[in-house]
């Protein structure tokens, strides 16, 4: 058995930032499942909100947050978050990373996006490569650290908790199993604090722009250890993926919109303005069911993203990614208009913590977008992902050595081995992929973008019978990769299912024809679920 001061399970913004603080305190164990860089925070391309022009103010970034947030977001949450932003940006420049910068009127200054929902350009950004150099940044400065393991192709399978172990002590976390995908062996890895900083479940929808380690992996572990799960209803659907036979989950970045993209259907009609005063600005829940009733409407397969009025040049300096990633498709995007289609980008809702990251399971946290913290509500404004992300692994850390002295005596206790299933019937596992392939579609087809109550109580019963089927398949077989992956698809997305069913109101990214109105404002409500 192996054991640490701190164990971070996921190595993007949240989690490795957090590990590079506590490494100052104790021993860290950053488990991870793939490469280091795999996670949705190499994928990011926009930049990072936050507040550091004269022209803007955290006032102004607070009320644009609330109000993408459409009643949902804890002000205070959002006030805290929103402030501390420069402080962590800062940290992030003297570790060596470069945003872009401008000159103006003979000084230099960071060179800022505008991005939807903001009603001031506050975007620090890298070219459009913001997220792989914030996750190369972190990963170079880790490697310098002694204090900290890096597990790669290790992933975590379930939480271990006093109450699983039948202590009669107030349940907290005590460790996890971790499955080291090389030996095919599941080790025991105890500390008494336990981060989650697993990202989002975009692979539980068919189409998503999320890498394919986004399997809700967190969300599943945190949920069977008995954590309260909140608005999980509320999945952000990304208004402009790339849509190419080849192109599997490109996104074509909100800033492209921010820099006077226009969003054009198959006649050519700027068709937002008959949406929103906004036009093709409007926030991103209003953009991906704009472009859904007008796909529907027209029996077209995608619309389109205009640039073409900007020049190559332009384009080739601020979008360098976008640019050579549709050339290599064939689509010159400074001659013809972008083929895009919305596809699930974002998980507003998580295992519910505070501002500190703490669950309701002591010993564990939360950090990133595994965790819901009420930044967002009920919908995000764009960029603020990464904000929180950093934020709010600078706060559990600082939470956690303020409460040292008491959890060092939850460790002392003595965590039993895994058992495993023996049996790997290889024929079997067409079965996998044959579910994986059916939660994706049927979470597609009736959880979307514009949901309604017979549409999710379908979901609810084909989930539920899946769930089954997986579990007991679970319990007979050796533990993969595939088969825990799925099983945690397959529980994300009943907790969707349940989430949704239960607001009877449209609500951000929530809209229902049952309930198109959003209910009275003073009757808002978070949507918790829990096992205990
Ligand atoms: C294409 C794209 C563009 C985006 N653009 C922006 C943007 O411009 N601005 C912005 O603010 N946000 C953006 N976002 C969202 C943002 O990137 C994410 O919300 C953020 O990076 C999440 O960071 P994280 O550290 O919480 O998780 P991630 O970066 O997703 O990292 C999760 C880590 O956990 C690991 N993991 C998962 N499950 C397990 C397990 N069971 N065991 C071990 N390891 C596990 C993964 O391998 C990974 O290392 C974008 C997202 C995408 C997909």
């Amino acid at each position: 058995m192996k054991e640490y001061d701190f164990v971070v399970i996921g190595s993007g913004i949240a989690g490795l930032s957090f590990a590079l603080k506590a490494a100052k305190h104790g021993s860290v164990a950053v488990v991870t499942k793939r490469k280091g860089a795999d996670s949705n925070t190499a994928w990011a391309q926009g930049g990072i909100a936050c507040v550091t022009s004269e022209e803007d103010s955290f006032e102004l970034h607070v009320r644009d947050t609330i109000e993408v947030g459409a009643g949902l977001c804890d002000e205070e949450v959002v006030r805290t978050i929103i402030t501390e932003g420069p402080e962590r940006i800062r940290e992030l420049v003297d570790l060596g990373l470069q945003f872009d910068e401008r000159e103006v009127a003979g000084h230099r200054e960071f060179d800022l996006g505008r991005e939807a929902g903001h009603s001031k350009r506050r975007v620090l950004h890298v070219q459009d490569v913001t997220g792989k150099e914030i996750e190369n940044t972190l990963l170079r400065e880790l490697d310098r650290q002694s204090h900290v393991d890096l597990l790669e192709n290790h992933m975590a399978v379930d939480l271990i908790t006093a109450g699983k172990l039948g202590f009669a002590a107030e349940d907290r976390c005590l460790g996890v199993y971790v499955l080291d995908e090389k030996t095919g062996a599941v080790e025991t890895i105890r500390s008494d604090r336990i981060v989650l900083a697993t990202g989002g479940c975009g692979k539980v929808y068919l189409y998503t722009t999320n890498p394919d380690i986004a399997t809700g992996d967190g969300v599943a572990m945190a949920w069977r250890a008995g954590a309260v799960i909140a608005n999980m209803e509320f999945i952000q659907f990304h208004p402009t993926c790339l849509f190419h036979a080849k192109a599997k989950s490109f996104l074509i970045s909100e800033a492209v919109r921010g820099e006077g993209g226009i969003l054009r259907n198959n006649r050519g009609e700027d068709f937002m303005k008959r949406y929103d005063s906004r036009g093709s600005l409007a926030p991103r829940d209003i953009v991906a069911r704009a472009i859904d009733a007008e796909i529907k409407r027209s029996g077209a397969q995608c619309v389109f993203l205009d640039i073409t009025d900007k020049p190559v040049e332009f384009l080739r300096e601020r979008f360098p990614h976008i640019y050579e990633t549709c050339l290599r498709f064939g689509i010159d995007i400074s001659k013809q208009p972008i083929p895009v289609v919305p596809a699930a980008h974002y998980q507003c809702g998580g295992i519910k913590t505070d501002v500190n990251g703490a669950t309701s399971l002591p010993g564990l946290y939360a950090i990133g977008e595994v965790g819901c913290t009420g930044l967002h509500g009920a919908n995000r404004l764009a960029s603020n992902s990464l904000l929180e992300g950093l934020a709010v692994a600078h706060r559990a850390c600082e939470t956690m050595l303020r409460g040292q002295s008491r959890s060092h005596r939850a460790q002392r206790t003595s965590l039993p081995e895994w058992e495993s299933g023996d049996v790997q019937d290889v024929d079997e596992l067409v079965v996998i992929y044959h579910n994986w392939d059916e939660i994706r579609r049927l979470m597609w087809d009736y959880v979307g973008i514009v949901r309604s109550d017979k549409r999710l109580q379908r979901a609810s019963a084909r989930s539920r019978n899946l769930q089954r089927g997986i579990s007991e398949f679970y319990w007979n077989f050796k533990v993969s990769v595939d088969l825990l992956e799925l099983r945690n698809l397959a529980t994300v997305a009943a907790l969707i299912v349940d989430s949704a069913l239960s607001r009877k109101e449209s609500r951000g990214l929530h809209y229902t024809l049952d309930f198109p109105q959003a209910e009275d404002r003073q009757l808002k409500h978070e949507t918790l679920l829990s096992r205990s």
